[in-house]
């Protein structure tokens, strides 16, 4: 009789923080290219500018969720993040858009940094029978 052989290696990596430089040992299980290693020790990282980006893409992310549950087609969705962008290069300071039958959508950026996208609807839904 054989034992069973432990066919996962784990493996002790190290990667570096993308934003400040600090190593961090990874437990891993078989080889990481270097990149995702990084990528990892920047996931980990405390430091300021790490902790930043990930708000930051969990902000896009949470965005990026309304949008493509408000708004139908990818057509509508490009032209809502088309919007975003220009409103965070300060080209414009906010959108209204009509959106066909009965609602409107507002898109600004407060003062406090924050983004706000509004539906509004312009009629009530009333059954009378
Ligand atoms: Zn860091």
């Amino acid at each position: 009789m054989s034992d069973n052989v432990e066919i996962t290696e784990k493996k002790e990596q190290i990667g570096t923080c993308l934003y400040c430089g600090q190593e961090r040992h990874i437990q891993t299980i078989g080889e990481l290219s270097p990149a995702e290693l990084d990528a990892m020790a920047t996931d980990m990282c405390l430091c300021i500018d790490a902790v930043n980006a990930k708000r930051k893409k969990a902000r896009e992310e949470k965005i990026k969720e309304f949008v493509k549950k408000k708004f139908i087609t990818p057509e509508m969705c490009d032209y809502i993040h088309l919007s975003i962008e220009l409103l965070n290069d300060k080209c414009f300071e906010e959108f209204q858009i009509k959106q066909y039958p009965d609602k409107v959508v507002k898109i600004w950026i407060d003062n406090d940094d924050f983004l706000h996208i509004r539906i509004k609807k312009t009629e009530d839904d009333e059954l009378k029978a």
